[in-house]
């Protein structure tokens, strides 16, 4: 896989054409998974401005600092006019010569950091600012057969972390302490930044979002982990299993993990073209809700996955828009036992013209260790 397969340089072209048809004047991508996928340049967020300037017509402008220009001329798809500025100088007028005429309203990366925000704001006071994501969203939404091998080797990566686990999770040993050895671990399988780590024990697993603590992991106790990070493609990896370390299971965690894993599989199962988001988290819920366990389930069943670690599609009641070929999300249904223990299993899956591809492959069983 080229990189200039995963960022084709016709991206500028089409994000261009459907920012006029979404009645904007320019696009200002500031660093961040935006500006990434038009360009496949990685930069670095910082206080000094870099910032995209993609008109709907007209010839785009990418402003960076001087010390960052040699960084974004690397960078795979920048073919791309570069205007660079020195530390003490304003970078904003940049901005405004790189639009070429007054501006109506302009689309801001999502996750642009307010400063920037209200930088533009002042320097453009006559456009309405709204999101780029109204138009790079559906761009987004639908991956490139590049961007899910991507998403494949990111998936494959994190299955390998997963399948090792039995090196580092025993009774006596820390959170903290097996978090560390998985860090490692994800790097080590290829990713080059880790995003997560969850090892949550026993009472721990019944809080979905826990990290790691100092609390010892106790014999006979049920530990989620949830684990992901970032490739060199800049494509992401998340996949949760449970484990069962050193002895035997609380008495009714065994029932519901049975109860948890049918109604993954049945999630997994339900994905093909047509199917909504909210039908595909039915399909994970009502399963868990009938065995008596609804309220325990208590987050969406997925999210989508690529240059974000969670972005669209939602598999969540109310997402009545139709799955379609190319998206990529997680099924990830959990049951949480406050004060007790808690199961979840996640693979990340893609949407095929007539069916289901599963990125993640490792068995979903409980795997006592
Ligand atoms: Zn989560
Ligand atoms: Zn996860
Ligand atoms: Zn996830």
């Amino acid at each position: 896989m080229g990189i200039d397969e995963l960022y084709p340089p016709d991206r500028l072209i089409a994000a261009q054409r459907a920012t006029a048809a979404a009645g904007l004047d320019a696009l200002l991508l500031t660093p961040g998974s935006d500006l990434r996928y038009l360009t496949g340049y990685d930069a670095h967020a910082g206080e000094r401005l870099t910032c995209l300037v993609l008109p709907a017509e007209g010839e785009p402008t990418l402003i960076v600092p001087r010390l960052e220009r040699p960084a974004a001329e690397a960078a795979p798809n920048t073919g791309v006019r570069i205007v660079d500025h020195v530390d003490g100088s304003d970078p904003y007028p940049l901005v405004v010569a790189a639009l070429d005429g007054p501006v109506a309203a302009v689309g801001l990366a999502d996750r642009m950091w307010a400063e920037q925000v209200l930088g533009l704001r002042a320097a453009l006071p006559d456009a309405a600012q709204r999101l780029a994501g109204e138009v790079l969203r559906e761009l987004r939404i639908r991956k490139s057969p590049a961007e899910i091998a991507a998403l494949a080797e990111a998936g494959a990566a994190i299955d390998e972390v997963h399948l090792r686990m039995g090196e580092w999770l025993r009774p006596g040993r820390t959170e903290a302490e097996v978090g560390t050895d998985i860090a490692a671990a994800i790097r080590a399988a290829g990713h080059v930044s880790v995003d997560f780590v969850i090892v949550a024990a026993g009472p721990n697993g019944a809080s979905p979002h826990h990290g790691t603590s100092d609390r010892p992991i106790g014999a006979g106790e049920p530990v989620v982990v949830d684990i992901g990070g970032t490739m060199p493609s800049g494509y992401r990896s998340d996949c949760t299993r449970t484990y069962l370390v050193g002895g035997p299971a609380p008495a009714d965690f065994l029932d519901y993990y049975a109860v948890l894993r049918d109604a993954q599989r049945a999630a997994v199962e339900a994905v093909r073209p047509g199917i909504t988001g909210a039908a595909a988290d039915a399909a994970a819920r009502e399963p868990i809700a009938a065995a008596g366990y609804g309220p325990a389930f208590l987050h969406r069943t997925g999210h989508g996955i690529g240059l974000d670690g969670h972005e669209e599609p939602y598999l969540v009641d109310g997402n009545d828009r139709p799955l379609e070929a190319g998206m990529a999300f997680s099924i990830e249904p959990g049951i949480y036992l406050a004060g007790r223990h808690g199961a979840r299993i996640e693979d990340i899956v893609v949407c095929t013209t007539d069916g289901v591809q599963r990125l993640n492959t490792t068995p979903t069983e409980l795997i006592a260790l």
